[in-house]
């Protein structure tokens, strides 16, 4: 932000370069803000109130400085802004609307003249000032990726840290016990800071003062049989609450407690040991099962996400919105849950088309476990590919639960690719996926004649 203050010395305002109270001041909004070229695109949220406040200041101890503010839109939306705004201009303060081009000083009166189309007039203005101040936008602190590692939590593209839910959450991370307060999350004036700040230490304290911590009913656990401390599941937690030591052949272990119930680790892991409590491997297999029991022809299999994509087909439901009725969903908390055996089964039962949908990358519930969900889609584009299978049978889309026109959207889309899909591309599916063993058959048959070779060597 911008350092007026250094222009104060003893209670009065002055020219740093001359010590001269400046008599034409010019303040130029959003610079380095809502840019898509220049800087960032959000818009930094309080430079307008300052600039209005400090109009407002400057006016009452100088009445006759001369203040213009180039500005794009004013944002003047809190409690009592506007009376500040209708102030500053009723003080005599000038807001022209348009950012300035081009700068540059005088070299005989070393004053600033400024070229800036006056987009209200349509005329090119030029202005001569004393002073210039500049709104530069807030910036997300530096060091914001090591406490991101630390206590994995997760940015937005714009480096400012992610609450858990924007509506539901607004001050929680997605990361238990750690809470946002002020500019942490995005610009905020003081009276937001002061309220979040207020929020989340009302949050922390619902924490500190609990005799029991409750944990979420839907997490995974291991089968330490069956895991081979690959760490591969360790790798995918987006919260990193799996410990497991692959040199000391250690098997994994959920720390529960932490444990958000994504269900990534279930579908990474490459040996079926990881089980989701009221997302098991049974019960979705046993969903796909009854959905293409009849007319496996005729439907298209929907995974969709807990949080985004499911409420969006909710969303879609209560607008009314048409869409043709062969899409049949399975919802899971997370897209990171869809493991490709669910997929590559859909195919085997003769789905046509199956879909697989989660939240915006920045939206995820679960830090960024929809990276996972999209690197497994790809890599099963690829194998579908070689065995001869279209990949495009295969969508994935990000769909957030305020999109139930997308989702009807994508539903009719949907339904016009799955009328191409052909019956002899079908019928070889089917063939080509006929010996598609789940990885939990896989690792059993091998444990048992692992079991078997070992008793033989025994005797
Ligand atoms: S608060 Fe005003 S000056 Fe600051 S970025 Fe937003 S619109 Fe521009
Ligand atoms: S369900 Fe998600 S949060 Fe829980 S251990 Fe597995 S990957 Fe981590
Ligand atoms: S991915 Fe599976 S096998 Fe590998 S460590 Fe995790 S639970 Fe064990």
């Amino acid at each position: 932000m911008r350092r007026m203050s250094s222009s104060i010395v003893q209670g009065h305002f002055i020219r740093p370069t001359d010590h001269e109270t400046p008599k034409t001041i010019g303040f130029i909004q959003c610079v380095g803000s809502r840019s898509e070229k220049r800087g960032n695109r959000y818009c930094s949220n309080i430079c307008c109130m300052n600039t209005i406040k400090d109009s407002v200041l400057l006016k009452d101890h100088y009445p006759d400085i001369d203040i213009k503010v180039f500005y794009m839109d004013i944002r003047a939306f809190g409690k009592a802004f506007e009376d500040l705004f209708r102030r500053s201009k009723e003080a005599g303060v000038k807001y022209i609307r348009g950012l300035p081009g081009e700068v540059v000083e005088d070299p005989k009166t070393k004053n600033l003249i400024i070229s800036v189309e006056n987009t209200t007039t349509g005329e090119v203005e030029q202005h001569e000032l004393d002073m210039l101040v500049l709104s530069v936008g807030v910036l997300p602190r530096q060091d914001g990726a090591t406490i991101q590692k630390l206590l994995t939590l997760s940015r937005t593209a714009d480096g400012f840290f992610m609450e858990s839910h924007p509506k539901l959450k607004p001050v929680d991370a997605p990361t238990k016990g750690v809470f946002f307060a002020g500019c942490a999350e995005f610009p905020k004036d003081v009276k937001d800071s002061v309220t979040q700040a207020g929020a989340a230490s009302a949050r922390a304290e619902i924490i500190l003062n609990a005799d029991r911590i409750k944990v979420e009913a839907i997490t995974s656990m291991v089968d330490k049989d069956m895991c081979t401390a690959c760490e591969i599941c360790y790798r995918a937690c987006p919260y990193k609450c799996i410990e497991v030591d692959r040199e000391k052949k250690m098997p994994a272990e959920i720390i529960e407690a932490a444990c958000a119930g994504c269900g990534t680790c279930g579908a990474e892991c490459p040996f079926g040991a990881v089980t989701m409590r009221h997302f098991t491997d049974d019960q979705i297999i046993s969903q796909i099962e009854a959905i293409l029991e009849e007319d496996p022809e005729e439907k298209t299999v929907v995974f969709a996400c807990n949080w985004c994509s499911y409420q969006g087909a909710d969303f879609a439901g209560i607008s009314r919105l048409q869409y043709p009725p062969n899409q049949r969903i399975i919802r899971t908390m997370c897209s990171g849950r869809v493991d490709e055996e669910f997929v590559l089964y859909a195919f085997k039962l003769g789905a046509p088309i199956v879909l697989v949908s989660g939240c915006h990358f920045a939206d995820c519930h679960y830090i960024d476990a929809n990276r996972w969900t999209q690197k497994r889609v790809e890599k099963l584009w690829d194998k579908l590919e070689k065995m001869g299978i279209r990949p495009e049978r295969l969508q994935l889309e990000w769909i957030s639960a305020a999109e139930g026109q997308k989702f009807a959207k994508v539903m009719r889309e949907l339904e016009e690719m799955r009328k191409k899909v052909t019956k002899e591309e079908i019928e070889f599916t089917k063939k080509a996926l006929k010996d598609l063993k789940f990885k939990k058959e896989k690792r059993l048959a091998k444990l048992t004649a692992d079991r078997a070779k070992a008793e033989k060597a025994a005797v």
